[in-house]
């Protein structure tokens, strides 16, 4: 009798359960499309190894104690390798030969075959003329590349014990090389574009500073917002915040080639400054780095409207309703380095000056593109960029006064205010 009671009780509570498991089942297929889209793709996202990099072993090569214990001919040897892929073939830089030309060891410094002068690993580059060791260099230069959105020069005079401004002209003489040696040359494939205001709106907006309330009336006619586009037709109103916009706000436009398998992000990243967002800058900065059979993705500002004649196809994605259109249109490569630019500005730079904003926008975007190399590799690529652009013309004597005078703009360098010369100056005479 117990046993047939138990077993009863039994059959109902496995009846409730399927009924329970039923009504489950029905709650699950009640989701709506755009909720399933959601669930499944935050699955894929948990399993998605590449995350992981970071964590992994793999992503640490060189690292400090490496560097510490390395001797002068070890720094030399390596940069070398960097610089010329080899150390003992490379090219003399005075005259060209490519040979296995003769080391001496007491100075570190290799003799050309053929016209029997004298060079060292960083002859003919912005290094040339360091007085730093080279191992001191490189273990700073370390430091300052390994930071996720870069290194104040403050901190790495704090780290090194160095004067700030051996620190600053080191960090900027990358900079440089990246500016010349790195965001250089045309991408192609499929290249998202988009673009941010770098200065100006946000900083100015906080502080409540009278130049952020300025009324439309006041804004120069040279930073207002076209009204008609080149064939003479209204265009709709834009957005309040161009009509309001900071006199002193600039632009950085971005372009990102996506990478050829699913889920690897951006594959190369180009970047420039510009004063104004409009036609004719945004396409002069795409045919300067887009080859013209890429396919262009943008968002749906009036700016980009000459890229369907210039390229190959030229895709929009609607902001005000959708990031992607789930058939693969969408710019968020490029809005994805817009935020790494601003988590840099508002975290490391702080309060960048026009005069260097492209410098940044560069180093930010090599930092883009090396994100998958281990530390290692990242310092190579660093000094194979850096070392690649001859001598700096913006940086040596800069204690001197002797420093670059314009910002760097796609519309044209215009000149800004310098440190200058110190006071009573004189150009030494050359030796
Ligand atoms: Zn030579």
């Amino acid at each position: 009798m117990s046993t047939n009671q138990t077993k009863k009780s039994q059959d109902a509570e496995q009846a409730v359960k399927d009924l329970k498991a039923l009504e489950e089942q029905d709650n699950a297929k009640a989701l709506t499309p755009e909720e399933e889209r959601r669930k499944r793709k935050r699955v894929k996202r948990r399993a998605n190894p590449r995350a992981a990099f970071h964590m992994s072993k793999a992503s640490v090569g060189l690292n400090s104690e490496d560097l510490g214990s390395m001797t002068d001919r070890d720094a030399v040897n390596w940069v070398a390798v960097a610089r010329w892929g080899s150390k003992t073939e490379m090219p003399c830089p005075h005259c060209g030969t490519f040979d296995k030309h003769y080391f001496t060891r007491a100075d570190l410094r290799w003799k050309c075959k053929c016209c029997s002068k004298r060079f060292s690993v960083t002859s003919d580059t912005v290094l040339s003329g360091h007085k730093l060791p080279l191992t001191k260099i490189l273990r700073i230069v370390f430091d300052w590349s390994n930071g996720a959105s870069g290194m104040p020069a403050l901190q790495l005079r704090r780290n090194w014990n160095h004067t700030y401004s051996t620190v600053l002209s080191l960090v900027h003489k990358m900079r440089e090389g990246l500016v010349r040696g790195n965001n250089i040359g045309a991408i192609a494939g499929v290249n998202e574009m988009d673009g941010m205001d770098v200065i100006g709106r946000r900083g100015y907006a906080k502080r409540g500073n009278p130049k952020d309330k300025a009324k439309p009336t006041e804004i120069p006619p040279e930073l207002q917002k076209p009204k008609v586009d080149e064939n003479g037709k209204e265009l709709p109103p834009k957005h309040e915040k161009n009509t309001r916009q900071n006199p002193e706000r600039r632009l950085m436009l971005v372009m990102c080639q996506r990478g050829v398998s699913a889920g690897t992000g951006s594959s190369a990243t180009r970047v420039t400054i510009a004063v104004r967002e409009e036609g004719r800058t945004v396409t002069a900065f795409a045919r300067k780095h887009a080859s013209a059979e890429s396919i262009m993705m943008t968002d749906e500002d009036n700016s980009y409207g000459a890229f369907s004649e210039l390229f190959a196809a030229h895709n929009t994605v609607n902001h005000s309703q959708e990031y992607s259109n789930g058939k693969g249109v969408s710019n968020n490569q490029a809005e994805s380095f817009n935020a790494r630019m601003r988590r840099s500005v508002e975290g490391i730079y702080l309060n960048p000056s026009h005069k260097y904003l492209m410098e940044y926008a560069c180093e930010n975007a090599w930092r883009q593109d090396v994100r998958k190399l281990n530390t290692g590799k990242r310092l190579e690529h660093l000094f194979g960029k850096v070392l690649s652009v001859g001598t700096s013309q913006w940086w040596s004597n800069y204690t001197h006064g002797e420093n670059r005078e314009c910002e760097l703009l796609i519309e044209g360098n215009r000149p800004v205010a310098t440190r200058g010369k110190p006071k009573g100056y004189q150009h030494r005479l050359p030796r």
